[in-house]
């Protein structure tokens, strides 16, 4: 058997050393060539609803296609937030969906208040645009609650004014005139003329009012949506009952409150970033920017939530105590 293989081997040695060497060469060969880098890369679909390819970076590939059809606009969708896990599941697949289908190019952000004050819808959305401001150039103040469930709605950029999607003859709950909350879009260049919204309004309510009374006096005009024939059916109100809203009204707040604020908006708003997290809910995407307020107890001590009034008022009656004591 040693034999047979020998002579074998003996008759196809020049056949075997040229495979020996061939071997050598190409292992030389793929050693000195580079490895491509590698990206982490994954069919999804992109903000238009489009199957692109998305890198590590989030760079959308096709970016120039989109850019030409929504004419170069992105819209933020500024979703103030505190503790409404449940609406927030329902509304990140539906507003992708929904955004999509109108091929509006947008990035969703639920501005999450997570400091001890009470709710600051208004300041939540000057962070909103200013956390936004340098990727898109219009925004949409949006509840979480409310779902556009009318295709007819119209997300588009507003070149003639502010747009209030969530208008009084369709809104399920709020149909007085002046009213501009639930869904109102904006464009960037407006918002920041504006001064955004005023900070003052800890607690529920009043705060869009006083944005529109800031856009009359600058002349913005609002436009709504027309031929919208779904009435009370254009939008799904996931209010829940047992949600009570903060209606309370402390310290001088109601007097403080009631008129156009000149001097607080996004210029003023003062807050720290504690971390951005980027969500896949379904088909959907969001931006979650969990964020705490800043409250100056001199100007609205009515930020404060009921439980710590006590220790509040214990702190300036000891503060004027011993301002007495200098005094003396
Ligand atoms: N919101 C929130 N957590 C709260 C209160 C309000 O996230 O504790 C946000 C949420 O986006 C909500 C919006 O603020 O949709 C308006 O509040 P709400 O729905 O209570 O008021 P409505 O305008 O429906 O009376
Ligand atoms: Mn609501």
């Amino acid at each position: 058997m040693a034999r047979v293989l020998r002579r074998v081997f003996y008759k196809y040695r020049l056949f075997l050393f040229f495979i020996l060497m061939l071997t050598i060469i190409g292992s030389c060969f793929l050693a000195l060539y580079p490895i491509p880098e590698q990206k982490n890369t994954t069919n999804v679909k992109d903000d238009q609803g489009e199957n692109v390819v998305r890198e590590e970076t989030k760079n959308v590939i096709n970016k120039h296609e989109y850019e030409s059809r929504a004419n170069g606009h992105k819209l933020a969708v500024l979703v103030p937030f505190r503790d409404r896990f449940e609406e927030l599941m329902d509304f990140v697949p539906h507003m992708t969906k929904f955004l999509n289908a109108q091929k509006v190019r947008h990035k969703i952000f639920a501005i999450n208040q997570i400091d001890n004050y009470r709710f600051n819808r208004a300041s939540l959305i000057n962070i909103g645009f200013l956390e936004s401001k340098s990727e898109c150039d219009y925004i949409a103040m949006h509840d979480v609650d409310l779902l556009p469930l009318n295709s007819a709605l119209n997300y588009s950029y507003p070149e003639n004014g502010a747009f209030h999607v969530a208008a009084p003859e369709l809104h399920p709950l709020y149909h007085y005139k002046k009213f501009v909350g639930g869904i109102l879009l904006v464009k960037g260049s407006d918002f920041e003329k504006l001064n955004g919204l005023s900070n003052k309004y800890w607690g529920w309510g009043l705060e869009d009012d006083e944005f529109f009374v800031r856009m009359k006096k600058l002349g913005i005009k609002i436009t709504r949506p027309v031929g919208i024939t779904t009435g009370n059916q254009t939008f799904k109100h996931v209010h829940d009952r047992r949600r009570t809203r903060d209606k309370s009204r402390f310290f001088d707040q109601k007097e403080k409150t009631r008129r156009l604020d000149k001097i607080t908006g996004v210029n003023s708003v003062d807050y720290t970033v504690d971390s951005k997290h980027e969500l896949t809910i379904d088909d959907g995407y969001v931006t979650v920017i969990n964020v705490k307020l800043k409250c100056d107890l001199n100007f609205t001590p009515w930020c404060l939530v009921k439980e710590d009034h006590e220790v509040y008022l214990k702190l300036i009656e000891n503060q004027a105590n011993k301002n007495k004591i200098k005094k003396k």
